[in-house]
């Protein structure tokens, strides 16, 4: 192979090290460690597991945490009294409610509601609009993710071409802004691709691309012919596929052929292993910030 890993879960791994030497400290101090409240509606498999990921991170790192479950019949108007409850509550630092929600609730209202200094996963409104004027606030955290990750392995973007696949309010969309608002990692000329972007188009694009970025959920959908040589190559798809070979009934897959682009770019993130570990080390983050800006 020729690309070297962009290796997301080391880079997390030494990140959650970090915060729980802080953690370390403030507890040192006789303070109480940061609070993470995770809200899961219903029962979606890939959700459980991510919140128990979250809550594993929050334990390895020495912080409070509180995985609320409700039930999928909960109603909007229930959800929300949770989120005020939190959002009151001076013992909790980050609230995050698990996303895909069930049908009957509108995740914008849910989204607006967190009170802004306590949205662990940043996507409230104005933390999206203080990131886009470039001002400070929370970053959603997945594209704080990939930022972290190309900063740490020194991956320069000043000038360069990024290329997005996927306009999401939470990947696509916050990285696009990230990449070409000021700053290291920044500076960069952004083309962003999405649903209405033609094949061949989309091609096109990320054949010009110095670094592509991939959030669309469809394996397989960049393949080495799209990929010029030497480009950085992050892929943010997490599919699961049916592997009847694996106890578990299916493995996880993101949307680049892998094994393929690996010969031809000059780094690649793995799945799993990449973009995950590193979403879940910046909520971790952005709750310790939120805690030690209540706390002076
Ligand atoms: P995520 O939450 O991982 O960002 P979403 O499912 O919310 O993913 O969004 C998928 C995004 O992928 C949408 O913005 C959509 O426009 C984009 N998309 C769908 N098909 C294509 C395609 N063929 N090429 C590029 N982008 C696509």
């Amino acid at each position: 192979m020729k690309a070297k890993i962009l290796d997301g879960k080391k880079t997390a791994q030494d990140i959650r090290n970090e915060i729980k030497a802080e953690v370390d400290q403030l507890r040192s101090r006789g303070l109480r460690p940061p609070h993470l409240v995770a809200i899961l509606v219903g029962d979606n498999p890939a959700s459980h597991t991510y919140v128990r990921g979250k809550m594993r991170a929050c334990a390895e790192v020495g912080f409070d945490s509180t995985n609320k479950h409700l039930p999928a019949s909960t109603t909007e108007q229930e959800l929300l009294g949770w989120v005020k409850t939190y959002n009151e509550d001076p013992l909790v630092d980050g609230i995050l409610v698990q996303m895909p929600l069930p049908e009957h609730i509108v995740p914008q209202n849910i989204t607006k509601t967190i009170v802004p200094h306590k949205d662990a996963d940043g996507f409230h409104p104005l933390n999206v609009g203080l990131m886009t004027l470039n001002f400070p606030g929370i970053l959603s955290a997945t594209p704080a993710g990939i930022m972290e990750l190309i900063d740490r392995y020194e991956i320069p973007t000043k000038g360069k071409h990024v290329v997005i696949a996927g306009r999401s309010r939470i990947v696509g969309r916050p990285i696009s802004i990230l990449m070409s608002r000021g700053g290291q990692p920044g500076e960069a000329t952004v083309t962003i691709c999405h649903r209405y972007t033609p094949p061949e188009l989309l091609k096109q694009m990320c054949l010009q691309a110095d670094i592509v970025i991939v959030a669309v959920g469809k394996p397989g959908l960049i393949t080495a012919d799209m990929i010029k040589e030497d480009a950085v190559v992050i892929d943010v798809g997490i599919n699961r596929i049916e592997a009847p070979e694996k106890k578990s009934g299916y493995r996880l897959v993101g949307d680049v052929d892998f094994d393929a682009v690996a010969e031809k770019a000059s780094y690649i993130t793995p799945v799993p292993g990449g973009v995950g570990p590193m979403t879940v080390a910046m909520l971790l983050s952005n709750t310790l910030h939120s805690y030690k800006r209540s706390h002076g």
